[in-house]
């Protein structure tokens, strides 16, 4: 140190050296951590930061759903003390791979809800699609903090699931990175003083398409996305908009809005990822390179932050930041899901389960892309025939109304594929 209290730059080097060696090694309390379809895009993101991070975490359990060597060999890696998959025909294939770890094996939907309510500080719910409801929700009973990325949690049962985690006094800390901006921008103020949320959307890969260029869109041109690297089935809502539609759903049940307070914007370079106005006029937005580590660290060390490998921004490297309206005439999806979210009850649940199916079938080419949104549009229609719509208030109501859903679109696929046929 000179006169001046100053410490040289080596020396505060070691300095920082030491203390950040001493709260590796000295006991301190590390966070115990379950991650919910680890196997996927979220939860390898983040098993990559507890990785890179032992001295803070601790893996808890771990779950997939039929990748048992994927699974089993994450499980090792971390130390896990649990690892489930989702398809019980997979048990024995899993437990045999576990042989002598010892890692407690497990297989099937009630193994799936004990792994969410292991002793955690807390849960990440990276599980896709509705089959991520019934897991989180049971986290949610046990009093876990929630890191959510499975927005269908709160699509197919917002009011339920707000409730639960009212109930269970816990937190909810969203993981989705628009999400996350909001999360960040609204940071505590006083619900009344928010105008208006506004989530961006990339516009993903088709933003420029005809819709006759769409017509002919295949699997391979919408599961490439420009900016953001993901699992299978939220690259195609990304492609057909259905994304920011669940999105919208998804905030509406988050934070203290109105639907009329809550806008989508498409924002081409995935930089700003949401913004908040406020009643002064203000704007507040959240940057970041596109990379769902910066969302998943702040959801793991919240309140805290902790450090996260991604790029950084080089404002002048990006240069330009440029916005513009969804063009929902093209992007049919956005529209239905914001008819959705204004419905209420299970419309959303209805239009979730709907495009489940969609997206498989036009996965697996039995339908064009531009068909996607149709189907939805349709079991929509049915299902508000048949009464579906209302709301339902129990988890074993919510998984009805969503099979019955699934149910009205394979029977609409089936007559299109019939009536293409003849
Ligand atoms: P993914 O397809 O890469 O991974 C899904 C995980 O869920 C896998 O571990 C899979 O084994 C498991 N799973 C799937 N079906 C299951 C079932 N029936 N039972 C048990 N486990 C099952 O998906 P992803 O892209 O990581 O997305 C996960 C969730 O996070 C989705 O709800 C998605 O909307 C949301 N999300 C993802 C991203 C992203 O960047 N990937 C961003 C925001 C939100
Ligand atoms: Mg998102």
């Amino acid at each position: 140190m000179d006169r001046m209290g100053r410490v040289p730059k080596a020396s505060a080097n070691a300095t920082a050296e030491m203390v950040a060696s001493k709260v590796r090694n000295v006991d301190v309390e590390r966070k115990r951590v379950s991650v919910l379809g680890a196997t996927g895009s979220v939860g390898r993101s983040t098993l990559d930061l507890m990785g890179r991070n032992p001295h803070m975490f601790e893996v808890v359990a771990l779950t997939g759903n039929n990748n048992v060597d994927a699974l089993a060999e994450l499980a090792v890696r971390h130390g896990a003390s649990m690892a489930v998959v989702g398809d019980d025909r997979h048990y024995a294939a899993l437990k045999s791979r576990l042989a002598g770890t010892g890692i407690e094996a497990g297989a099937g939907a009630a193994a799936l809800a004990e792994a969410a309510m292991q002793s955690a500080d807390c849960v990440v719910a990276g599980i896709s699609g509705a089959a991520g409801l019934r897991p989180t929700l049971a986290a949610v009973s046990q009093g876990r903090r929630v890191a959510l990325a499975n927005k269908e949690c709160l699509v197919l049962a917002g009011r339920m699931f707000m409730q639960a985690v009212r109930d269970a006094g816990t937190e909810l800390v969203p993981v989705d990175s628009e999400h996350s901006a909001v999360f960040q921008a609204i940071a505590g103020a006083d619900p009344a003083t928010i105008e208006r949320i506004v989530l961006t959307a990339s516009g993903g890969p088709f933003r420029t398409w005809s819709r006759e260029q769409l017509a002919r869109a295949t699997p391979e041109e919408a599961l490439c996305h420009p900016n953001w690297s993901m699992g299978r089935k939220i690259t195609i809502d990304s492609a057909t908009l259905m994304n920011k539609g669940l999105e919208l759903i998804e905030a509406f049940h988050l934070f203290p809005v109105l639907p009329a307070q809550l806008e989508v914007v498409v924002h081409p370079q995935s930089i700003v990822h949401a913004l908040v106005e406020f009643c002064d006029g203000s704007m507040l937005a959240q940057l970041a390179s596109p990379d769902m580590r910066t969302p998943i660290a702040l959801s793991l060390a919240w309140p805290a932050r902790m450090s996260a490998p991604t790029k950084r921004l080089d404002l002048v490297e990006v240069a330009q930041l440029s916005f513009e309206r969804p063009d929902e005439g093209r992007f049919q999806a956005l529209g239905l899901a914001r008819q959705a979210m204004q419905r209420g009850g299970m419309a959303p649940a209805v239009l979730n389960a709907a495009n489940e199916v969609a997206v498989e079938a036009f996965l697996t080419r039995r339908m064009g892309f531009l068909q996607i949104a149709k189907l939805v549009a349709e079991t929509l229609d049915m299902a508000e025939g048949r009464n579906l719509l209302a709301e339902v208030d129990d988890l074993n109501g919510v998984l009805a109304v969503d099979a019955a859903a699934r149910g009205l679109a394979l029977n609409l696929l089936e007559t299109w594929s019939l009536s293409a046929a003849h």
